[in-house]
């Protein structure tokens, strides 16, 4: 076996993500006549928001069009690397490097300033049968239409909490699916309290837009109980206090909300700390989006509150990075968007009880095959720390890294009157081939 020798490359300042987070950041940096690099591990940019058929560009919200105006700037330059993953940060003779596995080569890169925008992934309430073959993300089912007009099957539920269930569902209907029933597990009630924070403009149109074209297949209240396998399709039972529902379709669609993506931060030692109110463990920064080191977080990763946010917040996190004053008005409109996201988080979020209801068969580590069962006993015995339970039951430690089971044993943990403790990172922050450091 032979050591790759890595490139070298130095830049004043490292993005990483090219969501719409990442792409308002460079935006600002390429206006003030700064040098940067922006490091994506999709093939595409854009992140979740602006992911697209090639050349669609739905403009239907002011957001869109400003997202879109920036995919297409970055489009015709040379500073973004797809298919690029920042695999973690090192420090060695007190500098920073920062590894990048790219078409099969390791780089290191020693950034002036870096800025993570790594985005958030989904989030799940599971129950016996989750880990089915149909059974599917609503973001995933979101991801299948917008990239390719494939839907996942003619006719699904949505099930989950939350708008994001609304919209994945619009999406299929309007790709010609039909829509079974959209499952909200809060109330209506509940659910109403959120319109406050609809009162402008752009969120209210595309709400109503929703419920004007799916209204009558929403129900309140409900959860799924538990899925089978029925012929080529699925059983769906749903329970609302003493009420059952059982429907068989060719998919389940689920989604309870979002969960930052802190492993690359923590990595680089940014602080995090537990927010419900913002979707869990977030970054911990200052106003300038700091957290040290001279490292800066925008967008989901501080938080959960949608693509104006991570508009705003990647903005101000370029102008600190460079030393910049950030305009009162743009801290004050971020501050709009983080109320926006407390009330999303709080009012969207699954009750406290129903982790504790989860019952003992169901899996929660998909990649190790560790059920809520296991979780209990280990807890019970004593372990309740996230290092013994890592110890004990392998939670946490398959291919996934935690990324799906993790934020189901925080909200566990939480549950059960056990304060939630950071997952702990190690690089690569991701899986990646042994090919990339050593050659036969
Ligand atoms: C599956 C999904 C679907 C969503 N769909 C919608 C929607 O339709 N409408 C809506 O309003 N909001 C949607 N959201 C919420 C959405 O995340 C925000 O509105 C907005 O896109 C956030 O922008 P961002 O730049 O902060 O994050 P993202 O858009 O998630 O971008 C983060 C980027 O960082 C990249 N990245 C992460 N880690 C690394 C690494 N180590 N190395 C290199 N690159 C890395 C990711 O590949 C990603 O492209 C969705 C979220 C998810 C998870």
């Amino acid at each position: 076996m032979k050591r790759i020798e890595p490139r070298h490359l130095q830049v004043q300042v490292l993005v990483v993500g090219g969501g719409i987070a990442g792409l308002s950041a460079a935006r600002t940096l390429a206006e003030e006549g700064s040098e940067f690099l922006v490091v994506e591990e999709y093939p595409f940019l854009g992140g979740q928001y602006l992911r697209n058929r090639e050349g669609y560009r739905p403009r239907d919200t002011r957001t869109r069009r400003r997202g879109f105006k920036l995919l297409d700037w970055a489009l015709e330059r040379d500073e973004f690397w797809t298919s690029s993953l920042v695999l973690g940060c090192y420090t060695e003779n007190g500098e920073r490097q920062v590894a990048v596995s790219r078409g099969g080569e390791v780089f290191l890169i020693r950034p002036g300033k870096m800025i993570i925008a790594t985005g958030a992934r989904e989030k799940f309430l599971p129950f016996p049968g989750w880990t089915l073959p149909g059974v599917v993300s609503v973001g995933a089912v979101q991801a299948l239409i917008k990239t390719s007009g494939t839907l996942p099957g003619r006719e699904g539920i949505f099930a989950g909490t939350g708008p994001f269930l609304l919209a994945s569902a619009h999406e299929f209907k309007k790709a010609g699916g039909r829509v079974a029933g959209i499952f909200e597990l809060n109330s209506r009630g509940r659910a109403m309290s959120f319109m406050p924070f609809l009162l402008d403009g752009e969120k209210l149109r595309e709400g109503m837009k929703y419920l004007l074209s799916l209204g009558n297949r929403l129900k309140f209240g409900w959860r799924v109980e538990r899925v089978e396998k029925k012929g080529d399709g699925l059983e769906v039972r749903l329970v609302k206090g003493r009420k059952r529902h059982r429907a068989v379709v060719d998919f389940l669609a689920i989604g309870h909300g979002f969960s930052p993506n802190t492993e690359l931060a923590q990595l680089c030692g940014c602080p995090v700390e537990y927010s419900a109110g913002l979707g869990g463990f977030v970054v911990k920064t200052g106003e300038d989006l700091g957290c040290g080191y001279g490292i800066y977080a925008c967008g989901e990763v501080t938080g959960i509150g949608g693509a104006r946010k991570s508009l705003i917040e990647g903005r101000i996190a370029a102008l600190s990075a460079l030393g910049k004053k950030v305009p009162s008005a743009l801290l004050k409109r971020r501050e709009r968007e983080l109320r926006f996201a407390r009330a999303l988080n709080t009012v969207f979020s699954v009750p406290s009880h129903l982790w504790k209801e989860i019952p003992d068969e169901t899996v929660i580590c998909r990649c190790e095959d560790v059920t809520m069962g296991d979780i209990k006993k280990a807890v019970k015995e004593g372990f309740y720390l996230l290092r013994e339970l890592k110890e004990t039951t392998r939670i946490t430690m398959g291919n996934c890294q935690g990324r799906t089971c993790f934020p189901i044993l925080t909200e566990y943990l939480r549950s059960s009157g056990i304060s939630p403790q950071p997952m702990s990172v190690r690089p690569p922050v991701k899986p990646v081939e042994m090919g990339i450091f050593v050659s036969r």
